[in-house]
C-alpha cells in the first residue's frame, strides 16, 4: 500500500490523540476534516463531501469550512454532543520549511463553548465529573465561563439524579468503573440534552488528580484545600481539573477556588417535584414564563440571574441562614429608593465573572475590556449606597465589593472608548498612554497628509485632473491614472498594473513614503495589541479580587430583585418556628396569580402541624383549585426557605427537610415506562425517602388504574403517612375518591377538607375556598359540560352516575374505616414498612367474595369439558365485574 502524503501523515498522528474528538484541521483559509469525522460532519452540518488526494489509491473522504466562519459550525456540532479539536497552523506559513506546524490550540467540549453565540447568560454551563468506586460516589462541578467549581460525595442513585436535575451540566465525564456502579444516568442525560463521555482511568488517577489539585491552588496537602474528609471527591474535583486543562490548554487562572458542599445543607427536593413544581420552567413548555423563577426574577445583571436560579433551586435548611435573608429583603424594603437607586446602577453591570474568565483564558477582546470598564464605573456607586445598610449580610458584601477603581483607571487611560474588536489591526491605545503609540500614530498621519500633497502637486503638475492615490494589499500605494489621460504620464513613473480602463504608477517617491507609512503602521499596530495584551495580563491578576466584588454584586442583584417582586406582590415575611406548624393565612399561588388577572385570585388559609392535623384529605370538585392549593402551599413553603417572603397575609412555618409532589398522571414513554407505573414509582419514592420532617404533595393517586385498585393503594398510602411510627409526614392529598373523607376520625393526625363550589341547577360555579370537610361529588359532568362535551353524552353520563352510585363501593369504604378504627391499636403496634405491608393484605381480606369462592371450590374440573370451563369462568367473571 502507498503512503499517506506527508500532510496526511500529519493528520493522522494529530487525530491519533483526539479520537474521541472531531478534529477541525486548519488548511489555509479552511478548517478541512477527513475520512470518519468527514463524514459524521457533513451529514450533520449538511456540507458536501468531497475527497482529497492522501497519498492512497482512494481519495480520503473530505469536507471543509471557511475558517472565519468556525464559530457557527463548531456551535452546531458541540450542541449536538461533540468535541472539537482545533487543530491550528503554530508557525507563519510563509516562513515555514516544508509542511506547516499544526497543533491542536483547544477542545471545545459542550461545557467548554464559552464563545458560543448560543450560550445563556443566565444559567451556569458546568461540566460534572462523576467517579464511582466501591459503592462510593464522587461527584464535581466547574462553571468553566465562570470560574464556579465544587465538590460533594453521595451515597446513592437517587442523590446522583437529583443533583443532575439540579445542576443540569452541559456535559457529564465519567470514570470506567462507573459503567459497573449500574447507575443508568442515560435516560435523565438524554432528556436534559447533556453530553456524557466516559475518559480513561488516568484522567481520575490518584496521584495525578492531587498533583494537579495541589499545582493548580499552590497548596502541599489535601488539608490547605479543605478536602481533608473527602475521598471518592478529590478524584472527581481532580479529574475536572485535568479534563479542562488538556483540552483548554489554558492557565485556569480563572478558577480559583473549590467549595465543598454537601445536599444536607439545603432542602432535598427530588427531580420529579422539581418538575411538578416548575421552579425554573414550565412542565410542558420547558419555559422560563409560568415559572416560580419567572415571577421571582426582575434581576438586572446575567450574574444575578444565574445565582437567582440557584438560590431557587436550593433552598435552605437552617435558620440562621434564612433569617439572615429575610433581613436584607426587609431594609431593602425599607429603603426602596435606595433599592432603585442599586437597581440603575446594576443595569450598567456586564457579566463581571464571564468577562472575567474571557481575560482569564485571554480571548476578551477590547470591547470586553470597555465593558468591563463601564461595569466596574457603577462599584464605587454600589459600594456607597449598601455602606448606609445594616444587616449581616450587606456588611459581608460590603467587605467583599472592591471598586476596583485601579483597574477603571488602568482601561480608562489605556483603551479608547469604542474599539474594534479586530485586535492586530490598530485603533485600541488612546492617545497619551504611551509615547511611543503616539510617535508612531503622528507618522502615520504625516504620511498620509504628504500623500495628499504629492497627489496635489502631480495634478496639478501633468494636468491628469482625476488622478488619484490609492492603496491596495497586494500593491500598496499607486497613482492611479484613467486611460483617457494615459498619454500626460511623465516618462519617470513606473507602471504596476494596467487594468480594462486604467494604469497604475509608482514613483520613488511615493515608494518610499509607502515604506515609512506601512512601517509605521505595522509597528503601530504591534505596539497597541502588545499594550493590549499588557493591560488584559494586569487585570488578569487580580481574578480573586474581581470574583469576590462579582458575587457581591450578584447577591445584592439577587435580593434587591426579591424585595421588588415582594412589594410589587404584597408579599410577607415569614415567620419560621421550630415547632412543626405550617400555618398559612390568606395564602396565594405565586405564579398562578400572576397568569389570572389582577385581584381573581381567591387567597386560602393552610394549616398543618405535628398532631391531629398532620394529613388533609383535600376533595372538590375538578377545576375547583385543588392542585393550586396544593402546590401554592408547597412553594410557600419553598420560598420561606429560600429566604424570600411569601405571597400570604402571614405565614409562620417550619423548615421541612424534604418537598415531595406527586401530580398529575403522564406516561414517560422515553424511559418505558406507562402512566401508572410513572405514578407508583413516584409514590414509592415519596413513601421511601420521605421523613416526619418532610411536606408531601400528593395529586391524585391511583387514578391510573381499576377503581378499586386505586382507591385501595390511595387509602394504604394515607395510613402509612398518616402513622407517625412509621413516616406521619406533613401532608396534602387531593383526591376524588370521596371515600377516603372516612378516615378523618378514624385515622388519628388526618383532617378532611374540600373546595366549596356553588350549584346553580345543572351547572357549578367555582368558589375556589377552601373549607373543612369532605365533598360528596365530584362535579365531573358538571366540568364536562363546560369543556363543550356533546349534551347526548351528558345526558347518557348522567344516567349512568345515578345506576352505578347505588354500587356498594360507598359501603365497602364505610366499612374499612369501621375496620381501620378497630385495627387502629394493632396498627399503632407496628414499627415498620414490612409490617404495614403485612396489614394491608388483611385488610382487604376481610371482605373475601366468599360464594365466588365456594363456587369455584365445588367445580367438578376434571370431570368438565373446555367448553363448560370456560361458561363456568366466563359467570363467576361476570359476577365479579357486577360487584366491582
Ligand atoms: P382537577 O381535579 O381537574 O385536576 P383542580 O381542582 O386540581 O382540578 P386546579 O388545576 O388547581 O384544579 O385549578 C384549575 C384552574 O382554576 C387553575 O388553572 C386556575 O386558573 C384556577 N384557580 C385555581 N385556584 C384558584 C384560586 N384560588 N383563585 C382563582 N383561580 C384559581
Amino acid at each position: 500500500m502507498a503512503e499517506f502524503s506527508p500532510m496526511m501523515q500529519q493528520y493522522l498522528k494529530t487525530k491519533e490523540e483526539y479520537k474521541d474528538c472531531i478534529l477541525f484541521y486548519r488548511l489555509g483559509d479552511f478548517y478541512e476534516m477527513f475520512f470518519d469525522d468527514a463524514i459524521l460532519v457533513s451529514k450533520e452540518l449538511d456540507l458536501t463531501l468531497t475527497g482529497k488526494d492522501c497519498g492512497q489509491e482512494e481519495r480520503a473522504p473530505m469536507c471543509g469550512i471557511p475558517f472565519h466562519a468556525a464559530e457557527t459550525y463548531i456551535d452546531k456540532l458541540v450542541a449536538n454532543g461533540h468535541k472539537v479539536a482545533i487543530g491550528e497552523q503554530v508557525e507563519d506559513p510563509k516562513k515555514a520549511k516544508g509542511l506547516v506546524k499544526r497543533e491542536v490550540i483547544r477542545v471545545v467540549t459542550p461545557g467548554t463553548n464559552i464563545d458560543s453565540n448560543n450560550l445563556d447568560e443566565t444559567k451556569n454551563h458546568y461540566t460534572m465529573s462523576i467517579f464511582y468506586l466501591g459503592e462510593k460516589l464522587g461527584v464535581s462541578f466547574v462553571d468553566y465561563s465562570t470560574g464556579e467549581y465544587f465538590v460533594t460525595e453521595l451515597n446513592s442513585k437517587a442523590a446522583l439524579i437529583d443533583e443532575i436535575n439540579k445542576f443540569v451540566p452541559s456535559e457529564i465525564i465519567l470514570n470506567e468503573y462507573f459503567l459497573m456502579s449500574g447507575i443508568d444516568i442515560n435516560p435523565v442525560c438524554e432528556k436534559l440534552g447533556i453530553a456524557v463521555s466516559t475518559l480513561d482511568n488516568w484522567y481520575f488517577d490518584d496521584d495525578i488528580v492531587k498533583r494537579y489539585l495541589y499545582e493548580h491552588f499552590h497548596v502541599s496537602d489535601l488539608a490547605g484545600l479543605g478536602l481533608m474528609d473527602l475521598t471518592v471527591g478529590i478524584n472527581a474535583a481532580g479529574s475536572l481539573l485535568v479534563y479542562l486543562k488538556t483540552t483548554q490548554k489554558t492557565e485556569l487562572s480563572h478558577i480559583t477556588n473549590l467549595h465543598t458542599y454537601t445536599n444536607n445543607k439545603y432542602m432535598l427536593i427530588d427531580s420529579s417535584s422539581r418538575r411538578n413544581l416548575e421552579l425554573v420552567e414550565t412542565m410542558r413548555e420547558k419555559q422560563k414564563k409560568g415559572s416560580l423563577l419567572w415571577v421571582l426574577d426582575k434581576t438586572k445583571t446575567a450574574m444575578g440571574a444565574r445565582s437567582l436560579r440557584l438560590l431557587i433551586e436550593q433552598p435552605l435548611i437552617n435558620k440562621e441562614e434564612i433569617l439572615k435573608r429575610q433581613d436584607v429583603i426587609e431594609e431593602l424594603n425599607n429603603n426602596a429608593i435606595d433599592r432603585e437607586e442599586l437597581r440603575e446602577y446594576l443595569n450598567s453591570v456586564y457579566d463581571l465573572e464571564r468577562i472575567m474568565t474571557k481575560i482569564s483564558c485571554k480571548s476578551a477582546n477590547p470591547r470586553d475590556l470597555i465593558a468591563f470598564k463601564n461595569s466596574l464605573e457603577m462599584l464605587p456607586y454600589i459600594k456607597r449606597i449598601i455602606s448606609n445598610f445594616k444587616s449581616d449580610l450587606f456588611k459581608e458584601y460590603y467587605e467583599d465589593l472592591d471598586d476596583l477603581s485601579d483597574l477603571f483607571t488602568l482601561i480608562d487611560k489605556a483603551i479608547i472608548d469604542d474599539p474594534p474588536i479586530a485586535m492586530r489591526d490598530g485603533g485600541l491605545i488612546k492617545d497619551g498612554y504611551s509615547s511611543d503609540v503616539d510617535e508612531l500614530k503622528n507618522a502615520k498621519i504625516n504620511g498620509k497628509d504628504m500623500l495628499a500633497a504629492i497627489e496635489e502637486r502631480e495634478r496639478e503638475a501633468t494636468g491628469i485632473k482625476n488622478l488619484r492615490i490609492k492603496y491596495n494589499k497586494v500593491f500598496g500605494y499607486y497613482l492611479e491614472v484613467t486611460n483617457s489621460f494615459k498619454e500626460l504620464v511623465p516618462k519617470d513613473w513606473v507602471r504596476k498594473q494596467t487594468l480594462t480602463n486604467a494604469e497604475r504608477y509608482t514613483t520613488d517617491e511615493l515608494k518610499k513614503l509607502e515604506d515609512m507609512i506601512l512601517g509605521a503602521e505595522d509597528k503601530l499596530y504591534s505596539l497597541e495589541y502588545d499594550l493590549f495584551v499588557e493591560v488584559r495580563e494586569t487585570i488578569s491578576k487580580e481574578v480573586i479580587r474581581i470574583q469576590k466584588t462579582a458575587r457581591a454584586i450578584a447577591m445584592i442583584d439577587v435580593f434587591t430583585s426579591l424585595s421588588l417582586v415582594s412589594q410589587n406582590n404584597n408579599y410577607v415575611r415569614p415567620k419560621i418556628n421550630e415547632k412543626g406548624i405550617i400555618d398559612i393565612k390568606e395564602g396565594r399561588h405565586p405564579v398562578v396569580e400572576k397568569m389570572i388577572s389582577s385581584d381573581m385570585f381567591i387567597c386560602n388559609d393552610t394549616y398543618l402541624d405535628n398532631n391531629s392535623n398532620r394529613v388533609a384529605i383535600i376533595t372538590g370538585p375538578n377545576m375547583a383549585g385543588k392542585s393550586t392549593y396544593m402546590r401554592q402551599t408547597a412553594l410557600i413553603c419553598l420560598l420561606a426557605q429560600t429566604g424570600s417572603f411569601v405571597p400570604a397575609s402571614s405565614a409562620n412555618i417550619c423548615l421541612v427537610d424534604r418537598i415531595f409532589t406527586r401530580v398529575g398522571a403522564s406516561d414517560d414513554l422515553a424511559s418505558g415506562q406507562s402512566t401508572f407505573m410513572v405514578e407508583m414509582t413516584e409514590v414509592a419514592n415519596i413513601l421511601r425517602n420521605a421523613t416526619k420532617n418532610s411536606l408531601i404533595i400528593l395529586d391524585e393517586i391511583g387514578r391510573g388504574t381499576s377503581t378499586f385498585d386505586g382507591l385501595s393503594i390511595a387509602w394504604a398510602v394515607v395510613e402509612h403517612i398518616a402513622n407517625t411510627k412509621i413516616l406521619g409526614a406533613k401532608t396534602l392529598f387531593a383526591t376524588h375518591y370521596h371515600e377516603l373523607t372516612e378516615l378523618e376520625g378514624s385515622l388519628s393526625g388526618v383532617k378532611n377538607l374540600c373546595i366549596a363550589v356553588k350549584e346553580k341547577g345543572d351547572d357549578i360555579v367555582f368558589l375556589r375556598k377552601i373549607v373543612k370537610g369532605g365533598a360528596d361529588k365530584s362535579y365531573g359532568i358538571q366540568v364536562a359540560k363546560l369543556a363543550g362535551v356533546p349534551e347526548s353524552v351528558l345526558d347518557r353520563a348522567k344516567e349512568l352516575v345515578d345506576e352505578l352510585s347505588n354500587a356498594d363501593i360507598q359501603m365497602k369504604a364505610k366499612d374499612i374505616a369501621q375496620y381501620s378504627k378497630k385495627s387502629q391499636k394493632i396498627n399503632d403496634e407496628y414499627k415498620n414498612v414490612n409490617d404495614l405491608d403485612v396489614r394491608q393484605m388483611t385488610l382487604f381480606d376481610a371482605l373475601p367474595d366468599d360464594d365466588i369462592l365456594a363456587h369455584l371450590r365445588e367445580l367438578d374440573i376434571s370431570n368438565m369439558t373446555p367448553i363448560d370451563a370456560l361458561n363456568e369462568l366466563y359467570k363467576l367473571q361476570g359476577k365479579l365485574k357486577n360487584r366491582w
